[in-house]
């Protein structure tokens, strides 16, 4: 590629207050992507700074739920709390350079600016009254010193952003107790780390001029922008918990395939053109740019999610969803044994769970089918004939040679047609039988996977329980 810059880099640098968010998944991968197409690198960054709100088994299992979803890194996790005294340094240049200034002011004066703008009717804004003080005693924080005029950039996906510094605060850079604001500590870090492109969320805008003042302050060239559209809900509000899960472990947790939940975030905002909604991390990395990103914000549909997911379990070899299944089916059986299994209901299930509920029929004893009452309720209630039936087919399916899916499907229909019922009427309470649902794979296809003895056991099952069965409905 010949516009590429051989030291372009990204970072995803989020915040170990809670586990990853998916909208924060999708920046990673955004990163990710850029930095993969451009043959650029990406760098992993926890900005742990708050120390009230960081935690480090957030920031393990942001990384591992990195990790399960396939966003690799080439460099860190970098912890910005290891870095602190570099902060503090950084800070007190701008002070020596005329750029920042100590502030004293305690918080009872700052509360009493705060309620006379609220008062006035204005936006609050620090007075800057520090600005001019220049030995003080006690607690100091230190703030940036904001010059006016307008401070515009490019943003690859929003295009020509302009700010006024009028409106800016002067903000404070290093707190009282030492520590670094978000502010100082991602800007010196970019400028350290050799941040070529800041992809970032939609809500960082209103910091980015704050950013590139700070940038300029210190002579570095401020990295290419690019805010990611917000992510909605299926309601259309800002997706939360009220429509679905928002932290990539509770898909992982249902059995969602990393391969499908990287797909799906890769569409949120991104398309690689025409209609193609399946794509691969690597087909993904060959077209993806952050200038194709969507300004509109994109619209998380579990539907469709739960959808991409049955087509990539379907798509997956089954040695490969055997792997996958094993944490949802801790007493599986060996692979040999379970390949078929796999083979028959990968296609017919949309998460790993499903799936594991499934393939756990094959599993159980033949006296401890769980009978769905719903179907209880539709193939066996007021039907007295059907006892009678299932002896039948109980019969025809002890002798029938062989045990394959034609001949036992011929058997049952020769013997509703010979006693004058409708297949339907033997399938249905087979599949309840065998299953314990209404619906299943082709009952024939279960009832070989099961084998001749455990098909007629799980009848015999059901014959013998059948007026208690219905009784307690
Ligand atoms: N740490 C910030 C967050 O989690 C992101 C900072 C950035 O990307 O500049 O929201």
């Amino acid at each position: 590629m010949l516009d590429s810059s051989p030291a372009m880099k990204l970072r995803f640098a989020p915040s170990p207050t809670g586990y990853l968010h998916v909208g924060g998944a999708r920046t990673a991968i955004f990163n990710l992507l850029h930095a993969r197409r451009h043959g650029g690198t990406m760098l992993l960054r926890i900005e742990d700074t708050d120390v009230e709100r960081s935690r480090q088994h957030h920031a393990e299992q942001i990384v591992s739920s990195l990790g399960w979803l396939g966003v690799e890194w080439d460099e860190g996790p970098i912890y910005q709390s290891d870095r602190l005294p570099r902060y503090r340094q950084r800070a007190e240049e701008l002070v020596a350079a005329g750029r920042a200034y100590r502030c004293y002011c305690t918080v009872e004066e700052l509360d009493a600016e705060r309620l006379a703008a609220e008062r006035a009717g204005v936006a609050y804004r620090y007075s800057g009254r520090c600005r001019s003080v220049t030995a003080g005693a006690g607690p100091y924080v230190i703030r940036f010193k904001v010059e006016a005029g307008p401070i515009g950039f490019h943003d690859l996906i929003r295009g020509d952003v302009r700010f006024e510094g009028e409106l800016i605060d002067d903000f404070v850079l290093l707190r009282s107790d030492g520590y670094p604001t978000y502010h100082l500590s991602v800007v010196v870090d970019d400028i350290d780390m050799e941040i070529t492109h800041v992809a970032r969320g939609d809500d960082h805008l209103s910091n980015t001029p704050k950013h590139i003042l700070l940038f300029r302050a210190f002579s570095a060239e401020p990295p290419a922008f690019a805010h990611l559209p917000l992510i909605l809900g299926s309601d259309r509000k800002r997706l939360s918990k009220r429509t679905g899960a928002t932290s990539v472990e509770e898909y992982r947790d249902i059995g969602i395939l990393p391969e499908a939940l990287f797909n799906f975030l890769t569409l949120l905002g991104w398309s690689p053109g025409g209609d193609r909604e399946l794509f691969s991390k690597e087909e993904a990395a060959a077209l993806f740019d952050l200038s194709d990103v969507n300004k509109a914000p994109a619209v998380f549909d579990v539907e469709k999610l739960l959808w991409m997911n049955g087509q990539y379990l379907m798509r997956t070899p089954t040695e490969k969803v055997y792997e996958y299944l094993a944490p949802f089916l801790p007493d599986a059986p060996p692979l040999h044994e379970m390949r078929a299994i796999l083979e028959l209901h990968k296609p017919r299930a949309r998460t790993l769970r499903e799936l594991a509920d499934q393939v756990r029929l094959y599993l159980v004893a033949d006296s401890n089918v769980p009978y769905e009452a719903e179907a209880v309720r539709k193939h066996l209630k007021d039907d007295d004939d059907v006892r009678e039936r299932l002896r039948e087919l109980r019969n025809a399916l002890a002798s029938v040679e062989p045990f394959d899916v034609p001949s036992t499907e011929q058997a049952l229909r020769s013997l509703a047609e010979r006693i004058g019922v409708s297949a339907a009427k033997m399938i249905h309470p087979l599949r309840l039988a065998l299953t314990g649902r209404s619906s299943s794979p082709p009952i024939f296809d279960v009832a070989v996977l099961l084998g001749r003895q455990r098909t007629l056991r799980r009848l015999d099952y059901l014959i013998d329980h059948i007026p208690e069965l219905t009784h307690a409905r």
